[in-house]
């Protein structure tokens, strides 16, 4: 690859299109005539002020996020999120969670800190290697949210249908597959995503969130900055925001809107991660861990007969150029995560590695 650059399969942070590193760089040391780096700039700037806006307008877009719908720039990641979510969402102190994997369980254990957590479903039972029914799920008359992990980044499972929830306002947690393919904003009540997986830096979420939600009157003990109202008040500025994350994920949703946006780089994802599940679906080596109805076009889990084996694959590739191919340490094997930002022949290099050296050991 071009500037000796790797195709790093990491789970995150990820690859970033070369295109928008380039821009980048380009502006690194006097955006715009500024006189300054992004990264040096007031965030009460009239320029600042301008890229913020101009990230939100071109979300705005991209998603076709309807005008009741608020977009923030929260910092703290995704995990902040996890406990976010509760304090601000738990009027009558119930929600009902649906176990899908790791992310999953961290929303649960954080959740269970404010108030009562129904789970609702779960796939527990076959090491989260699929996405449960969520056509009849039992939901009681009081509780505030439904929430979901949709794409469960460690287990590489993705729901392609919603869950019914009877009705309830959906949650979820979008981070390993934000912007990946087109997304009805008002199916949901919030989307919340850490930006490191597809989109820019890490340290930053984005949230969509219907305005009907934000409250004045959270408990006392909520802090002023983990209130969704606080960032939707001051347009993600009520302090010192992320600014540089800010600015990357704008070039980012830039970069989209010019490549034919959401469909279009669903079409481009479909066709990669085609590429690895055709390939693993016939080795004699490799298998993929999730049901096929239920895999992710994000994150794709795969094992050899042993553990050992595993391990050496891991090696020999990097040793090729392929980069963070190790699975998660809690589920083992190898994961490829090809985000939107992964070009298809890294993908194609991939499964050349994976086929000749399937030739060479079996
Ligand atoms: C990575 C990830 C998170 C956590 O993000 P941090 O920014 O590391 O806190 C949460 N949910 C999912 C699905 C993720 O993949």
């Amino acid at each position: 690859m071009k500037y000796g650059r790797s195709y790093n399969f990491s789970a995150g942070p990820a690859m970033m299109p070369e295109e928008v590193l380039e821009e980048i760089a380009a502006e690194m040391m006097n955006y715009h005539g500024s006189g300054m780096c992004v990264m040096e700039m007031s965030h009460r700037s009239p320029v600042f002020q301008e890229i913020r806006d101009r990230a939100e307008a071109d979300l705005r877009k991209l998603m076709d996020i309807p005008d009741n719908y608020k977009v923030l720039f929260v910092q703290g990641g995704g995990t902040t999120q996890f406990a976010m979510v509760p304090m601000n969402l738990m009027k009558n102190g119930v929600a009902c969670y649906i176990e899908t994997g790791a992310w999953s369980k961290k929303a649960i254990n954080e959740a269970k800190k404010y108030g009562e957590v129904q789970i609702v479903a779960s796939s527990a039972d076959k090491n989260f290697t699929y996405v449960p029914d969520c056509s009849q799920l039992d939901i009681p008359d009081n509780a505030d949210y439904v929430y979901i992990c949709e794409n469960e980044t460690i287990h590489g499972t993705t729901y392609h249908q919603l869950p019914d929830t009877k009705g309830k306002v959906l949650v979820a947690d979008q981070s390993s597959m934000f912007l990946s393919r087109p997304c009805k904003v008002s199916d949901y009540c919030l989307i919340w995503a850490g930006v490191q997986k597809n989109v820019g830096p890490a340290g930053m979420a984005v949230v969509i969130i219907r305005e009907d939600l934000l409250r004045e009157d959270l408990p006392q003990f909520v802090p002023t900055y983990l209130n969704y109202k606080t960032h939707a008040d001051a347009d993600s500025l009520y302090n010192t925001p992320n600014c540089w994350s800010i600015y990357c994920c704008g070039k980012v949703f830039q970069y989209l809107l010019k490549h034919g946006g959401l469909e279009a780089q669903a079409q481009r994802n479909q066709e990669k991660a085609a590429v690895l599940y055709d390939y693993l679906d016939k080795s004699h080596l490799f298998t993929a861990a999730v049901a096929p109805q239920d895999r992710s076009l994000m994150n794709v889990p795969f094992v050899t007969p042993s553990k050992e084996q595993d391990a050496a694959v891991v090696e020999a590739a990097k040793a090729a150029g392929f980069d963070n191919l190790k699975g998660h340490k809690s589920v083992g094997g190898l994961r490829a995560s090809i985000y939107n930002a992964m070009p298809k022949e890294g993908v194609e290099a991939l499964v050349d590695f994976l086929r000749k050296y399937e030739n060479a050991h079996c």
